[in-house]
């Protein structure tokens, strides 16, 4: 496979943009190489500017559920954008994503939108934290919640997969507000209720945690959460920026029957388009500006184009919810292939999957949460990416994510990718 495109822009950028890249984990540092640069995406293919094609398996990192460049979301962008970009001023397409959004999931009476899932995640802490009068935050290793600075204390993705321990430029006032337990220990969070008596606002969790692979909630977790927030008055926050509109119409609160005080959204909700947003219930709700005193705005909020996108994105997934059951049955069906051909291969493995969400570890022990996951081999991942994407298969880049099937895939896809895993497995073996 030729890249010398590829590797030329990657030189190319390299004196411009920082590591060449806007986001760290594209630049491929923790797999080695040199990242592809993309020209176009059309279902479930990228093209790369060398003219070779990968499937994907990374959809944006979730966004493009429904595959790259659909249709009736490349048209409703047409239409809009002759009317300008964006207002700054309400639209009545607003209120019909918030009604959208409000049908979709239980629980949530409010939304508000914003750009980024990194933007609904530290809003949603700041809301908490106005509501309660409490200052410290509980999340799990190896769980991000975006960039923000309250969230990088032990996250996963890209801080996880450069191994960074503590992030420069986070001052200890902010990380010292940041408790941390073990994702699926219970145990461990009512210690930190007991060692913190009144002082936490809110507990955020990644219901199914997605960037440190894909770990599912073992059963009476996230119910052991609700009911600790309960007793003591914390607002419980399931960030569904990965899971939202992807595990369900009302994402993982419908899907594992969970109900939280705040939900956080982002990937899918933009239909590619940068978005996200955070809602629930109106006693909380109502605390934001210019409702209550609790500040929070964007110039680009609610943007009238980001607003199609997502819309005409999400009235599909409500209106056709077989969609669901199309994506878990491929996701079965490359599970069971995958299976195969790792048995076949003999060495230890462990896939985890839920929904269109699946990741493949390289464990010899169930990877539970944060330590167990980077308990696997990170050498083998490494060559295996390479393998697979030498085959034309693009996986993230990094054990430490977790991959998302879109529905434009088709069983030869799939078969292709399978038979792409039983090649690299032997190559891996040579
Ligand atoms: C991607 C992600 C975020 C951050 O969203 P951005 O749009 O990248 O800011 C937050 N939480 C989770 C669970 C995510 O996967």
């Amino acid at each position: 496979m030729n890249t010398s495109k590829s590797q030329e822009l990657f030189e190319r950028a390299q004196s411009s943009i920082p590591g060449g890249v806007n986001s760290p984990v594209r630049a491929f540092r923790s797999v080695g190489g040199t990242p592809i640069f993309i020209k176009k995406a059309k279902g479930a293919y990228l093209y790369d500017v060398d003219g070779n094609r990968y499937i994907d398996y990374i959809a944006s990192w979730g966004p493009m559920i429904l595959g790259h460049a659909w249709e009736p979301v490349v048209k409703a962008i047409q239409e809009y954008a002759v009317w300008s970009t964006s207002y700054g001023a309400p639209t009545e397409l607003e209120i019909e994503m918030a009604e959208l959004i409000r049908a979709m999931t239980p629980g949530v009476d409010m939304v508000r939108m914003v750009s980024s899932g990194t933007e609904a995640c530290m809003s949603a802490i700041r809301l908490a934290r106005g509501f309660t009068g409490r200052n410290k935050i509980i999340k799990f290793e190896g769980h991000y919640h975006g960039h923000a600075d309250p969230f990088l204390v032990k996250a996963g993705s890209g801080v996880a997969t450069f191994n960074i321990q503590t992030v420069p430029g986070v001052t200890p006032g902010v990380s010292q507000d940041t408790l941390t337990a073990a994702y699926n220990d219970l145990p461990g969070v009512q210690q930190l209720l007991t060692a913190y008596p009144g002082a936490i606002a809110a507990i955020i969790v990644e219901p199914v945690a997605g960037n440190m692979g894909c770990i599912l909630p073992e059963p009476g977790f996230l119910e052991g959460l609700r009911a600790l927030c309960d007793r003591e008055g914390i607002v419980f926050i399931l960030d569904e920026v990965m899971t939202g509109f992807r595990l369900a119409p009302g994402g993982a609160q419908q899907r594992l029957g969970v109900n939280a005080d705040l939900v956080t959204y982002g990937k899918v909700i933009g239909g590619g388009m940068p978005v996200g947003a955070f809602g629930g219930k109106k006693a909380i709700m109502q605390h934001i500006a210019p409702l209550g005193n609790v500040y929070q705005a964007g110039t680009l909020s609610g943007n009238p184009i980001a607003m199609i996108a997502g819309y005409t994105t999400l009235k599909f997934l409500q209106d056709n919810p077989s969609v669901y059951k199309e994506l878990e049955d491929k996701t079965s069906y490359l599970r069971d292939g995958l299976d195969r051909v790792f048995k076949a291969w003999g060495q230890p493995y462990v896939i985890n999957s839920l929904g269109s969400m699946i990741s493949v570890h390289f464990s010899d022990h169930p990877v539970r949460d944060f330590s167990s996951a980077s308990g696997a081999s990170n050498g083998l991942f490494k060559l295996f990416f390479h393998s697979m994407l030498r085959r034309g298969i693009y996986l993230p880049p990094s054990a430490f994510e977790s991959w998302f099937l879109n529905n434009a895939l088709t069983i030869a896809d799939l078969d292709a990718t399978i038979k792409a895993a039983e090649e690299s497995l032997e190559e891996l073996e040579a």
